[in-house]
């Protein structure tokens, strides 16, 4: 059969799609919704945008492609990622996978390699891969220690400039949140706003925040919402990571203190699974007032919790996202790392991330709004209103998915996927490994070839 979507004109129709429900953002007058809550509407694309959405089996005219039912999903959005970290897994391996031997591996392989082409090279492969799989915008955190934090941030504002109009970036800085009592804080600061980034950092247990108590906690806090509201900058921060921390009700309470409601978003938040109910309730409740965006990372916390060497894990535990949804808090899925010292593997495939989030949270049973946490949900929280979601004007920017119903979206990997960008569609595809020789070959001699690994 020939291909119906090789060469699209610029006005067409996409006669009977099948929209999840919140990634329709305008309803037809009259559509009808499936067992899943999705609906059967028909879009009709001009010049690149969707002009048009009407009850399924209603439209004529134009270029007419029948999607007989298919899902037509708007292109995914990653909200959490690590572009300057990936593929650095075959040069620098983490030799046990634990989160300890992650930092310092990947502490190695930023101090001996990450310079400008490095950089670029990698963020590029991570780009084009998630290009491919169907992909509108990627925030990415960005390590940005002393001595390193130019370098990347010049390498970031070169690509997200190279990459405008294909994929939107947002960089947001990556720091221990100690960094910010020292001068070099302030320093990293004045190079976000420069960039037009995201002030960040980790709370990670045992950093020194929380040896030093709550105390040191608030205080480094106020000093990076402090440089946050005099450069108008968003805060994003990775926030109880492990199991046992207790970082989430400090920064919500910071963020009240400083009048930041709704411009802060914390990464993980997993802890909040091992609490008493009431404790969890009592920071859910903190959370929502102070407006706080949570990501969850589910198939990293996977790889990362309760991971201790030659031992199978006791307890692993991620986001307790419905009750935080149930609280009104807006949740967001996304990717983390990929291919590096903190997860081997990932692909910058955010409907992948949809199928594991779904499953690892159980985000079934009903999961017809399941989809929010890959498209408005990350939207809302970049601030990009036209992208995750499909409505009159925004761009026609699709993923078409061989599957008629969610059980069979989440059956399959759906490496066929049809990607359409601003109405036309995307040959983009994921770049092959091959590309990466020449940096996996930098620290360990030894050489990737087809189908075997030959020691140089
Ligand atoms: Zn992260």
């Amino acid at each position: 059969m020939q291909d119906p979507f090789a060469s699209l004109p610029d006005r067409y129709l996409l006669r009977n799609a099948r929209v999840p429900a919140p990634l329709l953002r305008d309803v037809a007058v009259g559509a009808e919704t499936d067992r899943d809550g999705a609906w059967l509407v028909d879009l009709r694309i001009h010049t690149g945008r969707i002009v048009e959405i009407a009850r399924a089996g209603t439209t004529s005219g134009d270029h007419a492609i029948d999607l007989d039912g298919r899902h037509v999903w708007p292109q995914l959005i990653d909200v959490h990622t690590h572009l300057d970290k990936g593929h650095i897994v075959d040069r620098t391996p983490n030799a046990t996978g634990t989160a300890e031997d992650a930092r310092h591996a990947t502490a190695a392989d930023r101090v001996a390699y990450w310079r400008r082409d490095d950089l670029l090279k990698r963020m590029n492969f991570g780009l084009r891969t998630a290009e491919a799989h169907g992909v509108s915008a990627i925030r990415t955190h960005l390590d940005s220690h002393e001595g390193q934090a130019q370098e990347t941030w010049a390498a970031f504002d070169e690509t997200r400039d190279r990459w405008a109009g294909r994929l939107t970036l947002q960089g947001v800085a990556l720091v221990p949140l100690d960094t910010y009592a020292l001068p070099h804080g302030k320093t990293l600061a004045d190079i976000v706003a420069r960039s037009g980034g995201i002030l960040g950092g980790v709370t990670r247990a045992g950093n020194g925040s929380h040896e030093a108590g709550l105390d040191g906690l608030d205080g480094l806090l106020d000093t990076l919402f402090t440089f946050a509201k005099e450069r108008d900058l968003d805060v994003d921060l990775h926030v109880d990571e492990a199991a046992v921390a207790n970082a989430l009700g400090p920064v919500a309470l910071a963020t009240l203190r400083h009048g930041y409601e709704g411009r802060v978003t914390c990464g993980h938040c997993c802890s909040l699974a091992l609490l008493e109910p009431e404790a969890a309730e009592l920071i859910i409740a903190l959370v929502a007032s102070a407006g706080i965006n949570i990501v969850t990372l589910p198939p990293v916390n996977m790889y990362l919790q309760d991971r201790q060497f030659s031992r199978t894990p006791r307890w692993r535990g991620v986001t307790p996202v419905t009750e935080l949804r149930a609280a009104g808090v807006r949740v967001a899925a996304a990717g983390d790392n990929c291919r590096d010292p903190f997860y081997a593997y990932g692909d910058h495939d955010m409907l992948d991330t949809f199928r594991q989030a779904v499953r690892i949270c159980h985000l079934d049973h009903p999961i017809a709004m399941a989809p929010e946490l890959v498209g408005p949900a990350p939207a809302g929280i970049m601030g990009l209103p036209d992208l995750g979601t499909i409505g009159l004007g925004t761009p026609a920017h699709l993923i078409i998915i061989e599957a008629w119903s969610m059980d069979q979206v989440m059956a399959r990997p759906h490496s066929d996927r049809v990607v359409i960008r601003a109405g036309k569609r995307s040959m983009a595809a994921a770049p092959s490994y091959a590309e990466l020789r020449a940096i996996s070959r930098q620290a360990s001699g030894f050489e990737i070839t087809a189908g075997a690994t030959v020691v140089a």
